[in-house]
């Protein structure tokens, strides 16, 4: 597609033509990936973060965010239990916390691998030396979570502390995938200074990188940040750039993400229509959902993990998908 082509689906307002989009992207998903939906138990293991991302509920400049870190036996726990309902991959995600060094984090990547050996482990943890990822890729990683948020430098800069760099964001990313883990990237729609250029500027380095996954979500304001009075991002177009990256990246794993869920009740159901495949339920102990708060009204926020599995189950099939607890590696 020509930027002119993209530019008018990134931006149309025709019911009609997003549509015939959504089918496009179903078609395509359908011949890559069948009708599965590949699930991943998610596990969100630290509160803390250096970081001051004016969108993240988490920030460091958030006096009133409540932190919290899960000790290692902790987090294994997570895994059994999430084990013992199915599930063959665990996402370890965070914010950038320094106490989780690379010595301590290898060997809680050991400790999972050496427990589960044929499960995928996925850390979401952020930018890190080329050093560390290695050493975490050689304790048994496979995959890596690190949204690029906005490929494009002007609104990088405006949703980022000056000290925070696209540029090394895009190193961190290309290093993930040449030390060889399944990769994925992502974005959010709908953010404070997006313009469709930024989301056409998105799917061309999505196009270049090649990533395993994208994780795309509307922006959702987060109570004391920054970016708390700005409006959430729109779902519609949210499930068009979903649509628009299955037609660009056939072969790639698209998540039908929580922020969707929490935007619209029907969100992730839609999104599977629009050629998302995969959900992450929440594996974490509910007496700490509530403090990983990237956004306000998260949903999920309340059930045990075997709730969460079978609701997700539910939503699946009645949307026409099969629900799969494959590891569900990336075709790419
Ligand atoms: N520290 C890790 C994990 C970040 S949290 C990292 O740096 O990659 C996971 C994702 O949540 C982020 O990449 C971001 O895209 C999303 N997120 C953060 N704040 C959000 C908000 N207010 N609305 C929607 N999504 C948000």
């Amino acid at each position: 597609m020509t930027d002119a082509e993209l530019l008018h689906y990134i931006t149309t307002t025709d019911a009609e033509e997003a549509e015939d989009l959504y089918a496009k992207a179903r078609a395509v998903r359908e011949k890559q990936y069948g009708r599965d939906v590949y699930f991943r138990g998610l596990i969100e293991f630290t509160s803390f973060c250096k970081n001051d991302c004016l969108y993240c509920g988490i920030r460091r400049g958030n006096a009133r965010a409540e932190r919290y870190r899960l000790t290692k036996e902790h987090i294994l726990e997570c895994c059994r239990t999430g084990d013992a309902l199915g599930f063959r991959t665990f996402v370890l995600q965070g914010g950038e916390d320094q106490y989780f060094t690379d010595e301590k984090m290898t060997e809680i990547v050991r400790a999972i691998r050496s427990q589960f050996p044929d499960h995928a482990i996925t850390l979401s943890i952020g930018e890190r030396s080329r050093e560390s990822y290695e050493a975490l890729f050689a304790a048994g990683a496979n995959r890596y979570l690190l949204r690029h948020e906005t490929a494009s430098e002007a609104h990088y800069r405006a949703m980022h502390p000056a000290a925070m760099k696209l540029s090394s964001r895009k190193d961190c990313l290309f290093t993930l995938r040449k030390i060889g883990f399944q990769t994925g990237a992502g974005f959010m729609v709908g953010s404070p200074f997006q313009t469709p250029e930024c989301l056409l500027e998105d799917l061309r380095f999505l196009e270049e990188l090649q990533p395993h996954m994208v994780g795309i979500g509307p922006f959702i304001p987060a109570s004391n940040t920054p970016f708390a009075g700005y409006p959430a991002g729109s779902e519609e177009r949210t499930l068009r750039m979903i649509a628009l990256t299955r037609l660009l990246l056939p072969r790639t794993l698209l998540p039908a993400t929580t922020a969707l869920g929490t935007l619209a009740g029907d969100g992730r159901e839609k999104a599977m229509c629009a050629g998302a495949n995969v959900v992450m339920p929440n594996l974490s102990p509910v007496n700490v959902r509530k403090l990983y708060s990237l956004y306000d009204n998260k949903i999920c926020t309340g059930d045990e993990a075997a709730e969460c599995l079978r609701c997700m189950s539910l939503r699946i099939k009645a949307t026409g998908f099969v629900p799969s607890m494959a590891r569900g590696d990336s075709l790419v």
